[in-house]
């Protein structure tokens, strides 16, 4: 049994999140640009590097993996990944198995992703207007992401709304989002807008609709009652007494959560990012194609890249400038 990983604040890290892909087949105008370069295809991890890596982490004590991207679904051959993973699973070593996706592929793969062993997914929806949601995601069709949605729900997965609130666009969409969500016995988290990618095209700082704001507003409508609900990540959680519904608020920059952190992030070109808010990252690409058929080094890598994992991020809008601004884009990091 190896040694579980524990960063140098004592913090054990036990939940990864892999992006898959670069690629999507949506523009969301907070995350991409609309003439997007994707990486080279040999810059990308492999499916058996994938396995690999993730297997590593398991093996390390990870217990929870989350697939994201880019649009993990539109990563050619992904099934096969998250068959793979469903090993784990059965072995008890992975207690869950799950994805962030757009939802415009769930259609054709809800039931694939049940089959391996999903539960549960989060789905990202910030509108249910058709034409401002093809105006937020510039390629996107609602009809589609909501026969995703149904299709998921009738696979037998617990689908999650993810809502990035944005100030001007769905603030008047608050109770109708969540009345929706309700009806069809989902959670839903608000995220709040993070300086990520090219802030050249849109002011994010226009956009940005503090999650207290939010909070607030539920209050107007609702008895909103804290819970104790902790996930090791900058969520907390909230419930409505009248729907009896759990609502998260995502808030990575106005507050600081890191001292629970449980999470690291591989990008799918193999980076691993011990922090969200942080520029520091380690190759673990390298040591995986330089050892096609041992896993000890990567597995030293791993290790030394998380004896660098920093106590917190650097994200700070109050300055009501760029500071922290991270040059990456989410659809590389994975959100
Ligand atoms: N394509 C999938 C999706 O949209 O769910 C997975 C990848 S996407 C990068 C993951 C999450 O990041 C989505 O919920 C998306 O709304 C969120 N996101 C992207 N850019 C963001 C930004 N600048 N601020 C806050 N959230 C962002
Ligand atoms: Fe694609 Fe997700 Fe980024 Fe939207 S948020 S462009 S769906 S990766």
């Amino acid at each position: 049994m190896n040694a579980p990983l524990i960063d140098p604040f004592a913090r054990a890290i036990t939940y990864l999140r892999v992006s898959v892909t670069d690629r999507c087949d949506f523009r969301c105008v907070y995350c991409m640009s609309e003439n997007m370069t994707f990486l080279p295809k040999k810059e990308l991890l492999t499916l058996e590097e994938l396995d690999r890596l993730c297997s590593s982490f398991v093996d390390l004590g990870v217990r929870k993996l989350r697939i994201t991207g880019g649009e993990p679904l539109v990563r050619k051959g992904i099934m096969t990944f998250f068959e793979a993973m469903s090993r784990h699973l059965d072995a008890g070593t992975l207690k869950e198995l799950t994805l962030t996706t757009n939802g415009s592929q769930l259609e054709r793969f809800a039931k694939p992703l049940f089959d391996a062993g999903v539960r549960r997914v989060n789905v990202s929806l910030d509108t249910l207007d058709e034409g401002k949601f093809a105006d937020v995601t510039r390629w996107g069709r609602l009809p589609q992401v909501l026969r995703g949605i149904d299709a998921a729900q009738a696979a037998g997965l617990r689908v999650k709304l993810n809502a990035v609130a944005l100030k001007g666009f769905n603030e008047d969409e608050l109770p109708t989002i969540t009345e929706w969500c309700a009806e069809r016995d989902m959670d839903l988290t608000w995220i709040e807008v993070m300086p990520m990618g090219d802030l050249g095209n849109e002011d994010r700082l226009d956009q940005y609709w503090s999650l207290k704001d939010v909070r607030a507003r539920y209050a107007e409508h609702y008895t909103v009652s804290d819970l104790a609900e902790r996930t090791g990540g900058p969520a907390r959680y909230v419930r409505l007494e009248e729907t009896g519904q759990k609502i998260g608020f995502i808030t990575p920059l106005s507050h600081n959560f890191c001292e629970s952190c449980n999470r690291v992030r591989i990008t799918c070109t193999g980076e691993i990012f011990m922090c969200l808010g942080q520029e520091d990252a380690a190759d673990l690409r390298a040591p995986l194609r330089a050892h096609p058929t041992d896993d000890a080094p990567l597995q030293e890598a791993i290790r030394a890249a998380i004896a660098r994992k920093p106590k917190g991020h650097d994200f700070d809008y109050s300055r009501q400038r760029a500071d922290g601004q991270m040059p990456r884009h989410m659809s590389h990091t994975g959100g």
